[in-house]
């Protein structure tokens, strides 16, 4: 990813924190405060971001799988947005 694109700051827009794939909750780990810091976002229906993996076999596979991956970014306010590094985008609610 090159650089980052502008955000102005508009109060219509809602931004989004639910996987853009199947609609769950990302999950994501950023302690920078810093504007501009950026970890790795994955939706909360990843496997590997499930805290309390099931050890029971049937159980694993009643769980829904997404392998969405983007980034999450510290703002100017302190908040946190998502980016969809696929789409090139930030995860925006209408
Ligand atoms: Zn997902």
């Amino acid at each position: 990813m090159s650089h980052l694109p502008y955000i102005s700051v508009d109060i219509i827009r809602k931004w989004s924190n639910k996987c853009p794939k199947c609609g769950s909750r990302i999950s994501y780990r950023l302690s920078n405060g810093e504007y501009g810091a950026t970890s790795i976002a994955r939706c909360g229906n990843n496997i590997a971001s499930t805290r309390d993996f099931p050890k029971d076999k049937s159980e694993r596979s009643k769980m829904k799988h997404c392998e969405w991956k983007g980034k999450a970014v510290r703002m100017r306010d302190g908040g946190v947005r998502f980016y969809d590094t696929i789409s090139g985008r930030f995860l925006i609610e209408w």
